[in-house]
């Protein structure tokens, strides 16, 4: 396993951000931490990457305790933080060098340097100091560092956020890329982030992992289908209660309803056998998909 979180829960004062969560991620996954502000995310990361202690329960990365061996964890861990601090001064060169002496990465440093720019793109800028790079480029200044020591875990802490459309595009794409050699998990508020680069999605709230499943299988998170509903008079909410596997009946207006079935049924048979059996009409009735910030929503909204 790269990563166990097992119990952790962390308190600041008396506020809990993190509330008992437990977590394995799989080598080779690229995982979605996905929440609103303030869920709990950049600390989470910051657990796995040594920077805060959790109050309680324990979490591992390749197998070494974060809270026992914070080296080693630091040797198979890159991050990259929230804000991304970087040397506005320095060259994006010179950055690099920083970076490998405190990973003492000796004499492959060069090599290494050379490889990471490369790969996050940085040729056509490396004449330039960090402080007149773009967001973007900034952003794959920090993704280079992160990678520098070839660690086998990658923390990404909102890696996009703040980038216009192209750079957002770029960025995904190099995500993408590293994710073929690495595990990843990167943090984000923006589902489509996750529907476009990650295998799965955990879903936080308050501290708390509300959804985790594989990102094809959104559909179960999105939740059920809803149905619309017209009927040719008006309704009694307690009419509804014989039909099979309904979980919620809510008027819309007039005499349009919108039902709401219970999880993996299909209920529109049933519906019509009750129609008639009832003497009631049905005039017309549609699917509705609740979108991905909907169940997002009613996730989160708790
Ligand atoms: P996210 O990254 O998902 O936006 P955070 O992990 O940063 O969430 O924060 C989770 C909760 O903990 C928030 O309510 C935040 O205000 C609180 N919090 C985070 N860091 C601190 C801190 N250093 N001191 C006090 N509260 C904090
Ligand atoms: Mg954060």
């Amino acid at each position: 396993m790269s990563v166990i979180v097992q119990n952790i829960t962390k308190k600041y004062g008396t506020q809990k951000a993190l509330d008992n969560v437990s977590l394995i991620i799989n080598p080779g996954e690229i995982v979605g931490l996905l929440g609103p502000n303030g869920a709990g995310k950049s600390t989470l990361m910051k657990i796995l990457t040594c920077f805060i202690p959790p109050n309680e329960g324990s979490a591992s990365v390749m197998g070494h305790d974060v809270q026992e061996f914070p080296i080693e964890v630091r040797r198979v861990v890159g991050y990259l933080p929230e804000s991304n601090p970087l040397y506005t001064d320095m060259y994006i060169r010179e950055y690099l060098n920083f970076i490998a002496g405190i990973h003492q990465l000796g004499k492959k440093t060069k090599q290494r340097i050379d490889e990471m720019i490369a790969l996050t793109g940085l040729q056509l800028e490396i004449h330039k100091k960090i402080g007149m790079l773009s967001k973007g480029y900034r952003q794959r200044v920090g993704i280079a560092q992160a990678l520098l020591h070839d660690p086998k875990v990658l923390i990404l802490d909102e890696p996009t956020a703040g980038l216009d459309p192209n750079q957002l595009i770029d960025i995904r794409q190099l995500i993408r890329e590293i994710g073929k050699e690495k595990t990843v998990i990167l943090s984000t508020h923006i589902m489509q982030e996750v529907e476009a680069v990650c295998d799965r999605v955990i879903i936080i709230n308050k501290g708390l992992i509300v959804a985790d499943d594989k990102t094809a299988n959104l559909t179960s998170i999105k939740g059920e289908d809803l149905i619309e509903v017209e009927f040719d008079k008006a309704i009694l909410a307690h009419q509804f209660k014989s039909i099979p596997h309904l979980k919620n009946a809510t008027k819309i207006d007039g005499n349009n309803w919108l039902l709401e079935p219970a999880t993996n049924k299909d209920i529109r048979a049933d519906l019509n056998r009750w129609a008639a059996s009832n003497n009631i009409s049905i005039l017309s009735m549609k699917k509705k998909s609740i979108s991905m910030e909907e169940s997002f929503y009613r996730l989160t909204r708790k």
